[in-house]
């Protein structure tokens, strides 16, 4: 696969959750396309729309308005995510939650084995291959699902404020962790983050402001960093 190939592309792409003067539309008429080995930082405050846009992307939820198609994304196994927290299952041990998307997409098991194993080390975690996830911390437990989309090896990885209960060094080191993940597995990655030190960790960066996915190379607007948005109306 060539670095250029065009794994998603959104064409005017909205998300309105309700009707009439009650919705809320989380995406307004984004245009975005993600290529193989984009390393792409999706910027702005709490309740921008970048966890709505984040599930377009990973067919989590249907766009109301406009197109996405995903020429270079087929099988269940090409789109990997991690959430800011509480991603592993509790059941399941830090093993069995990292081969969870190989079971499902039926890898056989020495193969699911052997990649586990691979993928526990290079983000630091193989230590701790038996212990469930409320034994161990909040950043261990975020490296170990970063662990899971390396093991999958998917073709995109989406990351949902990935760091954003950890502090700054743990964050940046489960930052590192899918950083080497998307380099290994040659997957382009999409972090949202309201942090701009994570931001600054990635490639290209697009900022999103109550809804609107600004155009590239725009500036970042300095107001309302960290301050949550009101809910839009349709007009
Ligand atoms: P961010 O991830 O940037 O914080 P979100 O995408 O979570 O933003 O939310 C964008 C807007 O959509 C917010 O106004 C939020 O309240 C609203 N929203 C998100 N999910 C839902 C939902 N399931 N139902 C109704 N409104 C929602
Ligand atoms: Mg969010």
């Amino acid at each position: 696969m060539s670095s250029d190939d065009l794994l998603v592309s959104c064409r005017g792409v909205a998300l309105a959750f309700g009707r009439g003067p009650t919705a809320v539309v989380a995406v307004h008429g984004a245009d975005l396309d993600v290529r193989s080995g984009d390393r792409l930082a999706v910027v702005g405050p709490s309740g921008s729309g970048k966890s709505s846009l984040l599930h377009l992307l990973a067919f989590l939820e249907r766009p109301t308005g406009g197109t996405i198609v995903r020429p270079g994304l087929d099988g269940s196994r090409d789109v990997g995510l991690v959430f800011q927290a509480d991603s592993l299952i509790p059941a399941l041990d830090v093993t069995e939650n990292t081969a969870l998307p190989l079971v499902l997409a039926g890898c056989p098991e020495e193969e699911t084995r052997g990649l586990v194993a691979e993928a526990l080390d290079v983000v630091g975690v193989a230590g701790l291959a038996d212990r469930l996830p409320d034994e161990i911390s909040g950043g261990q437990a975020q490296r170990v699902a970063v662990a899971r989309v390396l093991a999958q090896a998917p073709r995109l990885i989406l990351a949902d404020e990935p760091t954003g209960r950890l502090d700054h060094a743990t964050g940046a080191r489960v930052l590192d962790a899918l950083l080497a993940a998307a380099d290994r597995t040659g997957a382009a990655l999409v972090v949202t983050t309201h942090d701009p030190a994570v931001a600054a960790r990635l490639t290209t960066h697009r900022i999103m402001r109550d809804g609107r996915l600004l155009p590239p190379d725009t500036e970042n607007p300095p107001d309302h960093q960290d301050v949550p948005t009101a809910p839009k109306e349709l007009p």
